[in-house]
C-alpha cells in the first residue's frame, strides 16, 4: 500500500495544479535540492528526510518546472541515481514517539547544529544541538562578505555617530590607546599589538599631519555554515557518508532519538487508522468472575471471547489494538492500569458481566468516569449501536472504580449483560452472538470516531 498516495503540486509557472505520486515527488526534490555526486547513503537520507515532510505536511508543494522533469526524463542519466535512493527507501519515514517529525534540514551548519527554541522559538525535542565537522571542507564551511560603511549606513538604515569628528575615536582593537595634546595632535597610539608616536605614524602612513581622527570605511563579515542549522546537515551528511556511515546513522546522528519506520497510509478500509485501544477483559485464572444460573458460563471466559472478537474486528479496521489479557490468566489491576498508562490508548475500554438474582434483568450497561466527556460519548454510541443489534440498554453510569481512577486516559467500562438472566447467559453461548455483540461495540467506536 502507500504507492497510490499522491502529492498535490502547484505550477507556479503555469498556475495549474497536478497529482505527483509520492515517491515520484520524492525523486523531483531530490533532484532539486541536492547534487547528483552526493553519496548513496546521503541520498538516501535525503530522500527519507523529504518523504517525511512531504507525508506530514497537508500543504500542496509550490514550484516551477517539476513538471518538465517528470514529462522529460530530463537529465535521465542523474534522475537514475536519485531514483534508486527513493526505491532503496520507498515508503520510510523518520518518527519521534509514534509521529512524523518535523525533518528540518540546511546546507551547511558550520561546526555544530541549533537546538529548535534559538531559531523558532519552540523547544523541539529531537531537533537539538549536535557537533558536525563532517561539512568542514564543504564549500560553504566560509564565507566572506564585505560592506563599506556607508553601505552598512544604508542597508541597515543607521546612523554612525563616529562619522562627526570625534577626537576620541578608536577603532577598538585595531587602533586604540590614543592621546593627544589639547590641540587635537596624535601623541601616542596603540596600533595592533604596537605602540607609536603620532610623528612616528605620520611618516610611516605619509599622513598631512599628525592631527587625525580614524574612520573605519570597510567591514568584513566572515560567516560559517548556510542555513538555519536546525536538523540535518546536507554537506556533513555527505561527509558522513563517505566515512562509511549508513543512511539510518546519519539521520539518527542529526535527529536525536528519532526511528525510521515504513509508513502506512491511511485508507478507506481502513477508517480506525491511527486510533489506538486498550481491550481489558475483566477477571481471568482463578479468579473466574460471576458465574451463569443456567449453564454455568463463567464471565471471564465470555468476556475474553468478546475482548478477542473485538479486537479482530477493530485490528480490521486499522485501528492498533493491545489487550491485558489473551489467555485465561488473572492479572492485577495495577498491571491492568499499568498497561493504559504505558500505550497511552485513545481508549481504554474494560468488559465485565453483571449478576442480579431472582430477576429479570438484562442487557447493555456503561460506566465512565465522573467528567470524562470523551467517555460519555463513546458510551452513547455504543449502546446505540448495540441497539440497533437488539440488544437491550441499560443506559450510562458515572462509576467511581480503583480502575478509573488509575487509568490517566479516557475509560469505559462495559457490563455486557447479566449472568443470572438465563435466556441472557444462552445467548453468550453462542458463537454469532458474540460476533454479533462485537460487531455493535465496533460499530459504537467507529460512529464515534466519524464525528
Ligand atoms: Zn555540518
Ligand atoms: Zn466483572
Amino acid at each position: 500500500m502507500g504507492s497510490n498516495y499522491k502529492v498535490k503540486y502547484i505550477d507556479r509557472e503555469r498556475n495549474e495544479e497536478v497529482e505527483i505520486p509520492l515517491e515520484k515527488m520524492v525523486e523531483i526534490l531530490l533532484y532539486m535540492e541536492t547534487s547528483p555526486d552526493f553519496h548513496m547513503e546521503a541520498l538516501k537520507a535525503l530522500a527519507i528526510v523529504i518523504r517525511t515532510n512531504l507525508v506530514r505536511s497537508s500543504k500542496p508543494v509550490e514550484g516551477e518546472g517539476f513538471k518538465d522533469i517528470l514529462d522529460s526524463n530530463y537529465n535521465s542519466k542523474y534522475m537514475e541515481k536519485f531514483k534508486g535512493a527513493v526505491e532503496a527507501t520507498k515508503s520510510m519515514v523518520i518518527t519521534f514517539n509514534g509521529k512524523l517529525i518535523d525533518a528540518k534540514y540546511h546546507l551547511v551548519c558550520g561546526g555544530s547544529t541549533e537546538n529548535a527554541e534559538n531559531v523558532i522559538n519552540n523547544r523541539v525535542i529531537y531537533l537539538r544541538r549536535v557537533l558536525c565537522n563532517y561539512c568542514e571542507n564543504s564549500p560553504y564551511w566560509k564565507n566572506e562578505k564585505s560592506f563599506t560603511i556607508d553601505e552598512i549606513a544604508d542597508l541597515l538604515k543607521v546612523k554612525f555617530s563616529a562619522m562627526d569628528l570625534d577626537f576620541s575615536s578608536e577603532i577598538s582593537g585595531y587602533m586604540e590607546n590614543i592621546e593627544r595634546d589639547e590641540h587635537g595632535r596624535v601623541r601616542s597610539i596603540k596600533v595592533g599589538n604596537k605602540y607609536f608616536t603620532g610623528k612616528e605614524l605620520m611618516e610611516l602612513l605619509d599622513l598631512n599631519s599628525t592631527r587625525f581622527t580614524l574612520f573605519p570605511t570597510e567591514v568584513k563579515f566572515v560567516s560559517r555554515g548556510k542555513g538555519h542549522g536546525l536538523g540535518l546537515c546536507q554537506y556533513g551528511a555527505e561527509k558522513m557518508a563517505q566515512e562509511g556511515y549508513s543512511y539510518e546513522d546519519i539521520i539518527k546522528y542529526y535527529y536525536t532519538g528519532v526511528e525510521i519506520k515504513k509508513y502506512r497510509f491511511p485508507s478507506i478500509k481502513e477508517p480506525l487508522f491511527g486510533k489506538i485501544l486498550v481491550i481489558d477483559p475483566g477477571h481471568g485464572g482463578e479468579d473466574e468472575g460471576y458465574k451463569g444460573d443456567k449453564l454455568g458460563l463463567l464471565e471471564k471466559d465470555i468476556v475474553l471471547k468478546i475482548s478477542l472478537e473485538l479486537k479482530k474486528q477493530l485490528t480490521n479496521l486499522g485501528a492498533e489494538v493491545y489487550m491485558t489479557r489473551e489467555r485465561d490468566e488473572n492479572i492485577l489491576v495495577t498491571e491492568r492500569i499499568e498497561v493504559a498508562n504505558r500505550i497511552r490508548p485513545d481508549f481504554f475500554v474494560s468488559i465485565h458481566m453483571d449478576y442480579f438474582p431472582s430477576s429479570n434483568m438484562q442487557g447493555c450497561q456503561i460506566y465512565h468516569f465522573r467528567g470524562d466527556f470523551e467517555a460519555q460519548a463513546l458510551a452513547t454510541s455504543i449502546l446505540k449501536e448495540l441497539k440497533a443489534q437488539g440488544i437491550a440498554s441499560r443506559g450510562i453510569k458515572e462509576g467511581n472504580f480503583y480502575l478509573f481512577r488509575g487509568v490517566s486516559v479516557s475509560s469505559l467500562l462495559i457490563e455486557i449483560g447479566f449472568l443470572s438472566n438465563n435466556e441472557e447467559e444462552a445467548r453468550f453461548a453462542q458463537e454469532n452472538y458474540i460476533i454479533k455483540y462485537s460487531d455493535g461495540i465496533t460499530k459504537g467506536i467507529l460512529e464515534y470516531f466519524k464525528i
